[in-house]
């Protein structure tokens, strides 16, 4: 079985675009996406009904439940704030109800699937450090677990209850170790690299990629700008941050 496991696309839609099409030389029988749709960019709808056409597993993202009022946003930054009450707008009840549809977390034979992190999902935690990581490995009964939240692509092992962040962008999963990754961010990326960040997880051979691809990200800021959504939004694209 192939995964594609991908996360955070925030409404854009020329990174899922571009993300989808290399898909299609990955064979992928099933996707997954690790929440945050919407919020940010200018193509809520579009990236929804692509998502649904993937038919891919998803998880609530903190900015999915934010648009239809089941995540608080008094924390969120004045950009983000302004996205998530734009995006409320653009989309219709059918689109708000399937976005509040959400689980938080999904479990499959070899893994778990969620936003932020397995203790206390709905606290939307980062994991970032080994600290992090930490917390959330021990709610974590699966060899794996997929997340995205911080939009950066990164992995993290617990064996023999030390836990170690990996560097790497290609890893094969061992028996015995407990693995989180970071499947970094589609439409937002947070680590320097302005490409869009996507991943494929093959079960046979128990390997995982960290893949990423650039897009026309001029076009995606021009939107932004037009929407009257933040201009920080647009900018910060170009530097991946
Ligand atoms: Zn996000």
């Amino acid at each position: 079985m192939r995964y594609g496991i991908f996360a955070d696309i925030h409404g854009n839609l020329e990174a899922l675009e571009t993300v989808i099409k290399a898909y299609a030389k990955e064979n992928i029988d099933q996707y997954v996406c690790a929440g945050d749709i919407v919020g940010y960019g200018s193509n809520p709808k579009k990236c929804l009904q692509l998502v649904k056409n993937l038919k891919a597993i998803v998880v609530a993202g903190n900015h999915d439940y934010a648009v239809c009022g089941l995540s608080d946003i008094s924390h969120f930054s004045l950009p983000a704030r302004e996205a998530v009450l734009w995006t409320k707008k653009q989309l219709v009840e059918t689109e708000l109800s399937y976005l509040s549809s959400l689980p938080l977390t999904i479990t499959k034979e070899k893994f778990i699937v969620v936003h932020s992190s397995l203790n206390s999902p709905l606290d939307w935690h980062y994991i970032t450090d080994k600290s992090s990581a930490c917390q959330s490995f021990t709610s974590q009964e699966t060899p794996l677990c997929f997340v995205g939240h911080s939009h950066v692509p990164g992995i993290f092992l617990e064996e023999n209850r030390q836990i170690i962040a990996s560097p790497q962008d290609k890893i094969k999963f061992k028996i015995g170790i407990k693995y989180i990754i970071n499947v970094g961010s589609v439409g937002q990326p947070r680590d320097g690299n302005p490409k869009a960040c996507y991943t494929v997880y093959d079960t046979e051979t128990n390997l995982l990629e960290i893949k990423r691809m650039g897009y026309n990200l001029e076009i995606t800021q021009e939107k932004i700008i037009k929407a009257g959504l933040p201009q920080i939004l647009a900018e910060r694209l170009a530097g991946g941050h």
